[in-house]
């Protein structure tokens, strides 16, 4: 009898993007609802298909998504904030509106706030309860996939985001905590024991719950609240008509401190991330066990790297739980959600290197090997040719390693990693060099990436035009956005990154060690997608990067124009990391590349440099026990011996794309950059508090606008959103910019949104 094989979820937007063409084109008014409903339908149908063939037992369903998974959980369970039912639009523009906003004939609304996913740079949008929400079953999703899939031959296994991550992730209106009332337990946990329920009757086998927040350090009365929903809703796997096993799904972590309360409740299936969780999970079953009727799905195939995974590894991690229990599936750590469809295509990787790589439909291969190896004896195991092809990968001599670098690591001294003089001093030299008004505005660095812009880059790709054209357009759309920026009165300009194809793979183009995809897209927030680079050797700086552009554009204008660099910790944060070598290490050697290029902007006259960490939160370990261990305590001064070596006059920003740092805020600060900007329209304004409390020393820019959504922000609300900052904050350190960069937008808003944030920004000056 071989081992029932599981995958958590499968990437949804399809080989070739499909689901974001369609809906983008539904956006732009190129196609109707029906194209985009049928595109859906067809990817599921194949995604479902291309998982059978590779033996997968139990292939989810209501994975797929429009937008995100968190925002469907919202609509089943009847979340759907006043402001956008009033709306009155058909169910999949409700769910648009909450996605993105809103701004047309039936009304003006924002979109609902965006969050990380946990440590990955998947955006979930934030539920939305109200006192006057009805939580009651209100979309048929999940049922219509199933019958979906059973029409076309396959017992899918649903997932749903759990009631437990629902209820810790979802918020009041004002951004705040819930309060959890026994109705409001009593009726999301009514919501899910009828989901069941239906399930019995459709003739589903499993159903998966998942609850990553259980990896979360708990908080007083977590377990409890955990606890209340699950009796509630274990008794509805069982009626008249039949029974529907569940499957608690943990991932991206370890419930080494839940765990024994998780294997005495009963679940059918709980599943454990052996990848990410590893050690608290193995420890957890030791100590505890495994109950009678508890399969536990061990979770040995990464969801969040694209390298082979190690065989040998994977069997140790099954043996160790096979010692413990008899019921044992073997499943992936997490979704796929979070690694690119497939190799297909990928021609540009020779074969030697190749062979390296698993994507999402490879994973689904290892899984079903994993689990064969993992039922034969050691003599079948020592004959198999599946594990000896596997195991020449893990043999070390995949790369040669780079002695430059490795010196120049070695050298390394304290004092590379600290700025001088003092930031208040620097920041009064500053000041008085730069010649800013208080309240300065800037943005975040790029503006809008036209369809034109992207045609001028893949014409140069396909040797259409020649360099010496190309770079004549990138300089026209250079003085374009730098004459607009005068025009509108920003005090800091940028040159606006016409140049890049992305924050990430721009930069790793010019470093020794990266490698690049050409479809290796994953999924980011809503129909966004990010194609990262893959770190595959040791890394330096092969030639200046930004120089040209930012020397050119400063050349163009009065105004100080801001250098625009990718900081190391975002840099290896959104590539795929190395394997075999720590973290640690490949951002240092991020680092010291970057610092190559900081002085030579330096050097060439600029005089502000934004280093950008828009990802340095994003990676920030799930305990915080591990918090400054595992990664803090090299991240933080991996960003100073990037900008230690400037003048004091040069002044650094970074940027981070989110507000949710209260906790590590004398970390930030300890970053040492002169002004940092972050997203804060989309969030509650704590962050401010923590400011305050803290006494950060780092001018600071909270962002005055969404730039994620197609709205127009009026003058009065960012003058309303100012003021409030300036409640909080001491005017002499305040910046005023939107969230984030403005690639992703259009020109016909950036422009006027702009024009009302200097509006709003001179407004509240001529006050203070
Ligand atoms: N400088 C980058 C831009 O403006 C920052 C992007 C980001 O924070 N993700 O596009
Ligand atoms: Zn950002």
């Amino acid at each position: 009898m071989s081992l029932i094989t599981s995958v958590v979820g499968f990437p949804r937007i399809g080989a070739h993007r499909e689901l974001k063409k369609a809906i983008e084109g539904y956006w732009k008014g190129r196609t109707d609802l029906d194209e985009v409903r049928s595109t859906g339908r067809a990817l599921r149908a194949s995604h479902w298909r291309i998982q059978s063939d590779q033996g997968v037992d139990l292939i989810p369903s209501n994975d797929f998504s429009y937008y995100d998974q968190m925002l469907d959980t919202a609509i089943l369970l009847g979340a759907v904030p006043t402001r956008y039912r009033r709306l009155g639009l058909a169910e999949e523009d409700t769910l648009f509106a909450m996605g993105r906003g809103y701004q047309g004939p039936q009304g003006d609304v924002t979109a609902l706030p965006m969050k990380k996913w946990f440590t990955t740079n998947y955006h979930y949008l934030v539920p939305e309860i109200e006192d006057s929400t009805r939580i009651q079953l209100s979309s048929t999703k999940p049922f219509d996939e199933f019958k979906e899939a059973k029409e076309l031959g396959r017992i899918t296994k649903p997932v749903l985001v759990g009631p437990y991550t629902f209820l810790k992730l979802a918020r009041g209106p004002q951004g705040q905590r819930l309060d959890y009332r026994h109705e409001l337990i009593d009726s999301v946990a009514a919501v899910y024991a009828e989901v069941l329920t239906r399930f019995i009757d459709l003739g589903a086998e499993w159903v998966q719950l998942d609850e990553p927040y259980l990896v979360l350090d708990k908080q007083d009365g977590d377990i409890s609240l955990f606890k209340s929903l699950y009796d509630r809703i274990m008794p509805a796997r069982h009626n008249g008509s039949g029974a529907v096993k569940l499957l608690l799904q943990t991932y991206f972590g370890h419930v080494d401190d839940c765990y024994e309360v998780l294997q005495s409740m009963g679940f059918d299936g709980i599943g454990l991330d052996l990848v990410e969780g590893r050690e608290g999970n193995l420890a957890a079953l030791e100590r505890c066990g495994v109950s009678q009727g508890t399969t536990i799905f061990a979770g040995v195939i990464g969801g969040r790297n694209i390298w082979r995974n190690d065989y040998a590894r994977s069997l140790g991690l099954l043996d160790a739980v096979g010692r413990v229990t008899d019921h044992l599936a073997v499943s992936t750590a997490s979704s796929l959600l979070h690694v690119p469809f497939s190799l297909d295509g990928e021609d540009g990787l020779d074969e030697p290197v190749r062979r390296h790589f698993a994507f999402a439909v490879e994973k689904l291969g290892e899984l079903k090997e994993v689990s064969d190896l993992a039922d034969m004896d050691d003599a079948g195991r020592r004959a198999s040719p599946a594990l000896a092809g596997n195991q020449v990968l893990f043999d070390g001599s995949r790369v040669q390693a780079d002695p430059v670098v490795a010196e120049r690591i070695a050298a390394l001294q304290p004092q590379d990693f600290t700025r001088q003089p003092a930031r208040a001093e620097r920041q009064r030299l500053q000041r008085s060099a730069l010649g800013l008004p208080m309240l300065p505005t800037t943005t975040i660095g790029s503006f809008p990436q036209t369809a034109q812009v992207r045609a001028e880059r893949a014409r140069l790709r396909k040797g259409e035009i020649g360099q010496e054209e190309y770079d004549a357009f990138i300089a026209g759309e250079i003085d374009r956005v730098i004459a607009k920026q005068e025009q509108i009165g920003l005090d800091v300009l940028v040159h606006g990154e016409f140049e890049r194809n992305d924050m990430v793979e721009y930069f790793g183009q010019n470093l020794n060690g990266f490698l690049f995809t050409r479809n290796a897209w994953v999924q980011s927030y809503g129909t966004r997608c990010v194609k990262p680079p893959i770190v595959w050797g040791d890394v330096s700086r092969a030639r200046p990067i930004t120089v040209r552009w930012s020397a050119y554009a400063q050349s163009r204008t009065d105004h100080v124009v801001k250098g625009m660099l990718t900081g190391p910790v975002t840099m290896l944060n959104w590539s795929w990391p190395r394997e075999d070598v720590s973290h640690e290490l490949q951002t240092q050697q991020l680092a010291l590349a970057i610092r190559d290029e900081v002085l030579d902007l330096q050097a060439s006259g600029v005089k502000v440099i934004q280093i950008d960490e828009a990802a340095l939160r994003e990676k920030l370990p799930l305990r915080r026990s591990d918090w400054h261990s595992s990664y803090l305590d090299w991240a933080i001064p991996a960003f100073r011996l990037v900008h230690s070596g400037v003048d004091p006059t040069t002044q650094i920003h970074t940027h981070m794309c989110y507000s949710e740092f209260n906790d590590i805020i004398e970390d930030i600060d300890a970053m040492d950059a002169d002004v940092i900007s972050f997203e804060a329209s989309r969030s509650d304004l704590t962050v401010l508090d923590a400011i305050q409390a803290a006494h950060f020393e780092t001018e600071a820019g909270p962002g005055v606008y969404d730039i994620h959504s197609p709205r127009i922000p009026s003058q009065g609300e960012i003058e309303e959103r100012i003021n409030l900052i300036l409640g909080k904050m001491d005017a002499g350190k305040v910046w005023i910019n939107p969230d984030c960069g403005l690639k992703t937008r259009g020109e016909a808003e950036t422009w006027p949104s702009l024009e009302h944030m200097v509006a709003a920004a001179k407004a509240v000056r001529a006050r203070l």
